[in-house]
């Protein structure tokens, strides 16, 4: 598939500022399942055109199975040359910069609505024109498109649901790239990769300037989250709330924004280490790397826990961490059950004795191996509570982030990130040393295959 957007709103050059592409080069970047390759068919002060050109290895797309595929489609089937999906993921790597609105040259670009003209080739579109029109019209695109036979050679075989799209209209780019990146797979509905959790938020994230008040919104929430109902309801609630609270003071929008995310993935971890810890029947509890203390917030929730101590090696963190649980107007009963320290996992510290259970949640892939051992001799050789819960990305989940090369991690900081039987290794060589029972987990919707986005060890002291 072939997409390509041209302005003539001079300089017309400023379009390359505002994309992060020089017009002298072309570049490439890699998706998950192939290449997608950027160059500018024009380049002039009148008129500049920049094109995005993807170019897909079968082979990798077939690696990434879908289970409800079969066998031969597998193999023969469309999407190397139009993988819709494909393209929104690449269409995020390739204008990462300039979907987030920022430019850096010339940041006053940003806001400013340009001609645009936006040509599609190959657009698989399941719905016909009528779809179409229904998806960019009330964006205020004008629509012009035909369909590719499914032969030219034999025009009795009729048409094929494959588009040459152009659209045009007077927006931001950052505001046509979300547009893009939600409506393309939409329009294909045939998202070849498993939809979670994950998808709600990038279905909210691109889309809150617009979706709420678009026409078709069910539908395009709808086919984006592939018609999983769950999925798709918890979007619409989402969706509705923004609605419904337009023009609210900062604080007051922000607790809904919180609200509507509070299923997020990592809301939806922390609160899955707080069940557990509950379960353990511990009164006491450290959280290290505490990070900004948002499962310290939860656990404060929940009567059981008597002390709770928040660890981080972070200054800054922890005063966030101060900030965000309003530390200095806690009542003094609240104030009497929670401490926060600054502190390493790496050194021997007995301000971390006495502790029931301890949580590490996504903390031991930010350690280096040396730093690792460390903090194994801490916890589990010398501080020893009775039950230890560790949490941490499940690396063979990354092939679902269409966005994410395969050789890179999740975040930038990550030392490594591990396969479940890497965990388990670690985690039951850990027990047996140290005298520990231990458990595997996963947090998330699984997915076929690779399991769940994040894994999690439970630790149990042998009596
Ligand atoms: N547990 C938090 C934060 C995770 S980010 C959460 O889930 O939201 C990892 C955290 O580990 C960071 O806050 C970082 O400062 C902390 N950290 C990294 N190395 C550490 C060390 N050696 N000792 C204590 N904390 C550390």
């Amino acid at each position: 598939m072939l997409l390509t957007i041209t302005t003539n709103r001079k300089p017309a050059t400023d379009l390359s500022f505002l994309l992060h592409k020089h017009p002298d080069k072309v570049q490439q970047v890699e998706i998950s399942a192939g290449i997608a390759h950027i160059f500018y068919p024009e380049v002039s002060e009148e008129r500049c055109s920049i094109g995005l050109l993807l170019d897909i290895d079968p082979i990798g797309l077939v690696r990434k199975k879908n289970e409800n595929d079969f066998a031969l489609q597998q193999y023969v089937n469309d999407r190397p040359y139009v993988a819709s999906s494909l393209m929104s993921a690449a269409i995020a790597r390739a204008f990462g910069t300039a979907m987030g609105g920022r430019c850096q040259l010339k940041p006053e670009l940003v806001s400013i609505p340009f001609p645009l003209e936006i040509q599609l080739s190959g657009l698989p579109v399941s719905g016909g024109e009528e779809l179409l029109r229904s998806l960019f019209e009330p964006l205020g695109y004008t629509v012009e498109c035909s369909r590719y036979p499914v032969d030219p050679q034999f025009p009795e075989w009729g048409n094929s649901r494959y588009f040459s799209v152009r659209l045009t209209n007077s927006v931001t780019v950052q505001q046509l790239l979300s547009h893009l990146y939600l409506l393309i797979p939409v329009c294909d509905n045939e998202k070849h990769y498993f939809v979670g959790q994950h998808d709600i938020d990038k279905l909210m994230e691109k889309g809150k300037d617009w979706l709420p008040n678009h026409p078709a919104k069910e539908l395009i929430t709808k086919r984006y989250l592939k018609y999983s109902s769950n999925l798709t309801n918890e979007a619409l609630e989402r969706l509705l709330i923004e609605e419904e609270e337009p023009g609210e003071d900062e604080s007051v929008a922000e607790e809904a924004f919180e609200n509507t995310r509070k299923l997020r993935v990592h809301d939806q971890r922390l609160k899955v280490v707080c069940d557990e810890l509950l379960l353990t029947g511990a009164h006491s509890v450290a959280d290290l790397g505490c990070g900004e203390g948002k499962l310290l917030r939860l656990l404060l929730e929940q009567k059981q826990f008597k002390k709770i101590l928040g660890m981080d090696v972070s200054h800054r963190s922890l005063s966030i961490a101060h900030e965000k649980l309003k530390t200095e107007r806690m009542p003094e009963k609240q104030r009497e059950r929670i401490s926060l320290l600054q502190g390493s996992l790496m050194y021997r510290d007995k301000r971390l004795e006495g502790y029931e259970a301890a949580a590490l949640v996504e903390v031991i892939e930010h350690l280096d191996e040396p730093r690792l051992a460390a903090m194994e001799k801490v916890i589990f050789g010398y501080t020893k509570p009775v039950y230890v819960i560790i949490t941490t990305p499940n690396k063979e989940y990354n092939v679902l982030f269409e966005s994410m090369s395969h050789d890179k991690m999740r975040h930038s900081d990550h030392r490594f990130e591990w396969t479940r039987q890497e965990f388990a290794d670690w985690g039951n060589r850990i027990a047996s040393e140290h005298g520990y029972n231990v458990s595997f987990k996963s947090v998330g919707d699984e997915a076929p295959e690779v399991g769940a986005l994040t894994q999690m060890a439970v630790f149990s002291r042998n009596k």
